[in-house]
């Protein structure tokens, strides 16, 4: 019961976080303070009331378009707000089946928030910003030697230089995943003469490396390629790919999304039905 009361107040919380995030995510690329001023409409500039602040419910009680100047509100406010709030509600909901539910469920809900942060903003603008991937990564990293320390004190009361090493192999993968960006990057780049992937990926890769290891952000790019070639194999046949340019960290970070609430099933999965 309690589980079910705590996942309803994730999924609230998600809404409040995801309205946050879309403050955020209207005025990061304009460069504008996410405090100041109070919300107001982007089209007239009036300050919201507190009702038509209210996450997912104002959106569709003012069929998403402004009271007074009738300007339309973006799809992507609603979207981003019932992401989070769903989102949250999952990573929740699944922590009981984690080692150590509290701080997996608050990793998680940090790892889930930066990612729809990231995917909206390679939508949107094609833009990783470092002052999310740079921190994300550190908080990973963070968050795992925090659960690993945990389970290494509770076997052998002290770090063991077996310990240590697992800590340099977690410090690799979060390199090699960042290289293997690096070096299609240069492969493209020796062929076609042109940046075709941003270094922002490669920090993408990195991030989701420190929060999932190396085979979680092998299988994120590996669904992220799979999403982006059936988004751009279409695209191709129309002759449409020439003016598009695809937002391969959006690609990347719904396939993190996939892998961190459901990659070890996933992989359990496989693996029985490959028969290993
Ligand atoms: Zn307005």
């Amino acid at each position: 019961m309690l589980h079910v009361f705590a996942t309803i107040f994730a999924a609230l919380l998600g809404l409040a976080f995801g309205s946050f995030l879309n403050v955020c995510l209207s005025r990061w690329p304009e460069d504008e303070s996410i405090v100041h001023p109070r919300s107001h409409c982007r089209s007239c500039k009036r300050t919201l009331t507190s009702w038509e602040n209210i996450p997912l419910l104002s959106w569709l009680v003012l069929r998403g378009r402004c009271r007074t100047c009738h300007a339309p509100i973006h799809w992507r406010y609603p979207l981003v707000e019932a992401a989070v709030a769903l989102l949250w509600a999952l990573a929740v909901w699944r922590s009981d089946q984690a080692s150590f539910p509290v701080e997996f469920a608050v990793g998680m809900m940090f790892l889930l928030w930066i990612l729809v942060a990231l995917a909206a903003l390679d939508a949107g603008y094609l833009w990783l910003p470092d002052f999310l991937t740079y921190p994300g990564i550190a908080f990973g990293f963070c968050w795992w030697v925090v659960q690993r320390t945990q389970i290494d004190f509770a076997l052998h009361d002290r770090w063991t230089p077996e310990d240590l090493k697992r800590v340099g192999q977690r410090l690799l993968g979060i390199l090699l995943a960042a290289a293997l960006i690096v070096v299609i990057r240069w492969i493209y780049w020796l062929f076609r003469r042109q940046e075709g992937i941003g270094l922002g990926d490669a920090k993408l890769m990195a991030l989701l490396a420190a929060w999932l290891g190396l085979p979680g952000a092998l299988l994120s790019f590996f669904f992220g390629v799979v999403l982006g070639a059936l988004v751009a194999v279409p695209l191709i046949l129309t002759r449409r790919a020439a003016t598009a340019k695809l937002p391969l960290g959006t690609f990347l970070c719904i396939g993190g999304i996939v892998t961190s609430l459901w990659g070890r099933q996933i992989i359990a999965t496989y693996l029985t039905w490959a028969g290993f």
